[in-house]
């Protein structure tokens, strides 16, 4: 057979079929129309994660702000070393430059990633509970936040001790360590770098003002990371309206001397907004 005559007997194969599946979907309707399924039964809703649960589990583009939230820290740790009298801390006033650098991270959706604990809520249709909670750190699963360990491990390599203060419970103090530890995440063995709440009777409160203060007695405080307002100021509990004003009090610090991390799932923010 040519080649014409081959592509001719294709086009008259083709429009044979074509003219078949055309006369039997006009001539054999199915007898009766399927019935729609209930939406609740496609889709149960406890399986449907929110996009803020799927941007930080799955998301290039969250990796990608945190990995540069953190390049930016280590640029602005070698300003904050060089220059004796800063300090990223209110907390801290007077005389620092005698002091020891230090800098201050929060550790949930800052160094540690709890993105599948968030998820498993979600899954199981259960709501956050401090048991869950304690539950899920105890398994130690969390993992590093992208940019988190350079960043932390490049700050202890220049001498800078790097403290860790965690609205964890006390409790969870050593399942903190294990999981921090477990990365290679810097962990002072001579001096408790990890602040848990209520690890002293003092430190009862969420707000952690009071622990910043007491790394502040010891060390000059370059640099803060966090995920929460509350990571950086006191008063992050407050009105939207309060927060707003407590922002633009402190506006010249972000990015310089304060490194935000997204966390579009839970926070502050939340409560604030009456979610
Ligand atoms: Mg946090």
């Amino acid at each position: 057979m040519t080649r014409r005559c081959r592509f001719a007997a294709v086009v008259f194969l083709s429009l044979t079929l074509s003219l078949a599946a055309g006369c039997a979907g006009r001539t054999a309707p199915p007898a009766t129309a399927p019935t729609p399924a209930p939406a609740a039964a496609a889709a149960p809703a406890k399986s449907a994660l929110p996009d803020s649960i799927v941007w930080v589990r799955t998301s290039v583009e969250y990796r990608a702000v945190t990995t540069q939230s953190y390049r930016l820290a280590e640029l602005m740790l070698d300003r904050a070393l060089a220059d004796r009298r800063w300090t990223a801390a209110i907390e801290q006033t007077g005389d620092v430059g005698s002091k020891p650098p230090a800098v201050i991270l929060d550790v949930d959706e800052t160094v540690l990633d709890n993105s599948e604990s968030q998820e498993r809520d979600v899954r199981d249709g259960a709501a956050y509970s401090e048991a869950r909670w304690a539950v899920w750190c105890n398994e130690r699963r969390a993992v590093p936040i992208s940019g988190a360990l350079e960043f932390t491990r490049a700050a202890a390599a220049k001498g800078v001790a790097v403290f860790y203060v965690t609205n964890r419970d006390r409790a969870l103090e050593q399942a903190t360590r294990d999981n921090l530890a477990k990365y290679g995440f810097p962990l002072d063995p001579g001096r408790d770098t990890v602040l848990m709440r209520a690890e002293r009777p003092e430190w009862t409160s969420s707000d952690k003002s009071s622990r910043r203060g007491v790394v502040a007695q010891d060390f000059r405080i370059l640099l803060l990371v966090g995920d929460d307002f509350g990571d950086f100021v006191q008063g992050a509990r407050g009105t939207l309206a309060a927060r707003t004003a407590l922002d633009e009090a402190h506006a010249a610090m972000w990015g310089v001397k304060w490194i935000a991390l997204p966390n579009p799932m839970y926070g502050s923010w939340k409560t604030a907004a009456g979610q």
